[in-house]
């Protein structure tokens, strides 16, 4: 089938089998290029061995990439992707293309990988998951958490009933009124963010908050397969001020706020283990979930344009390679305990420059000081289009 983007909201509902390679292929280049480093915690023989939640596209596909090349790790992927539906002309999802892609490759370079596909919050892809690392690892060293959804399936304990519990992406406090980009239209349009009622915000903490990664933990170790001083990470946002009302004070940021009070509970209880938890906070790009979020475009093509001026721009794969070769094995963080990945974003020379021009950037001039070119690129590229060097006319097998 000849494969082209079909763009609808946020999303692309194609993706593109063999564009989805090359970026994975791009991304293996970068984590190449940094090199081997030791992972100062090992305790087993062999490999180290690393199980990525959330590894099929973004923040935890680049995690997946940096460990195994990074370390020479074999890694575990679970993810929650779509198959491609050949008799009726649909495309897998980018993440799916990406997992076959990831292990092709990785396998070539004699590496180990293997990848689940299923729901990562229900308790039988966790014991799929164990009986796997028993299995083939013994032991992991390292868990890397990058789940993100929209929602999450919760099954009662007490009555066995399962029900869908649906995170919202508003603020706290009052409505929020700033102006957002729309993508469509390239215009700069004024948007209000309504205020989340408690019941959504606690439906936010249980989807994108720490309960599920503290779920995962304790599986591991009540099976026998977290190694001792293993490493567990979770990604955050923080962001500037302008973005606080829909993030940081958002009921995202209530979760995430939960998150890392859970990475402190998890070094807490396992410390006689040796295992600790950090949260990394982590720069703001275009992934599937970053898009849906209000406002965030417009500083996300701000910051762009500014960053790549400065020439301090990266992507996931370069945020991801510079966290588990540079700041995780020198156990960098701030005063409060975060890894800083966000640290070229925020630096004065940085946020000075989006501020300068955030309050009087108009669709007229947003083509001069947003990098609007750089996000649609972004946006086609995590779908596997706008490669130069594949061809798009080519029949592909989806
Ligand atoms: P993403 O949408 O690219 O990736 C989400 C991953 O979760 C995919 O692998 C997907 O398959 C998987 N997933 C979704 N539902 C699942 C389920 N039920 N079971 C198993 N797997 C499931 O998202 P991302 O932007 O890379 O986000 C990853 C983390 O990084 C999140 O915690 C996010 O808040 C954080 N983060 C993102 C940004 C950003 O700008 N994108 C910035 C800082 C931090």
């Amino acid at each position: 089938m000849i494969v082209e983007p079909k763009v609808k909201g946020f999303i692309c509902t194609t993706a593109h089998p063999k564009g989805c390679a090359e970026s994975v292929r791009r991304q293996i280049e970068v984590a190449k290029k940094k090199g081997r480093v030791e992972w100062p915690n090992k305790t087993s023989d062999g490999p180290v061995k690393a199980l990525v939640i959330g590894s099929s596209t973004g923040y935890g596909l680049a995690s997946r990439i940096a460990v195994a090349y990074g370390y020479g790790a074999s890694t575990i992927g679970v993810a929650f992707e779509k198959e491609g539906r050949p008799e009726k002309n649909r495309t897998a999802s980018a993440g799916w293309y990406n997992t076959i892609a990831f292990e092709e490759q990785a396998k070539a370079d004699g590496l180990y990988a293997k990848s689940f596909n299923g729901d990562g919050f229900s308790d039988e892809m966790k014991q799929q998951v164990i009986e796997a690392i028993k299995a083939d690892f013994g032991q992991v060293d390292i868990v890397v958490y990058s789940l993100a959804a929209p929602r999450r399936t919760v099954v009662d304990p007490a009555t066995g009933e399962s029900k869908a519990v649906t995170s919202v992406l508003k603020t706290t406090g009052e409505p929020y009124t700033n102006r957002t980009l729309n993508l469509r239209t390239n215009e700069i349009t004024e948007v209000t963010v309504p205020v989340a009622n408690d019941d959504e915000i606690q439906a936010t903490i249980t989807v994108m908050g720490g309960d599920d990664w503290e779920k995962w933990i304790h599986a591991l170790d009540e099976a026998g397969v977290l190694a001792d001083n293993a490493v567990t990470l979770a990604y955050s946002y923080i962001g500037p001020t302008m973005t606080h009302p829909i993030y940081k004070d958002g009921s995202i940021g209530q979760a995430k706020k939960d998150l890392f009070e859970t990475s402190k509970r998890l070094s807490e209880d396992f410390s006689g283990k040796g295992v600790k938890a950090y949260v990394s906070v982590n720069k703001a790009l275009v992934t599937q979930s970053s898009a849906a979020i209000p406002i965030v475009p417009l500083y996300i093509s701000l910051l762009y344009k500014v960053m790549k001026a400065q020439g301090v721009h990266e992507g996931c794969i370069e945020q991801m390679v510079r966290l588990y070769t540079e700041k995780l094995p020198a156990a960098q963080t701030d005063a409060e305990g975060y890894i800083r990945m966000d640290d070229l974003e925020m630096a004065d020379s940085v946020q000075n420059d989006v501020k300068k021009v955030w309050d009087d950037v108009s669709t007229e001039t947003i083509k001069e000081y947003g990098d609007i070119d750089g996000y649609w690129e972004d946006f086609y590229q995590m779908f596997g289009f706008r490669y130069d060097n594949v061809d798009y006319t080519e029949d592909v097998e989806i």
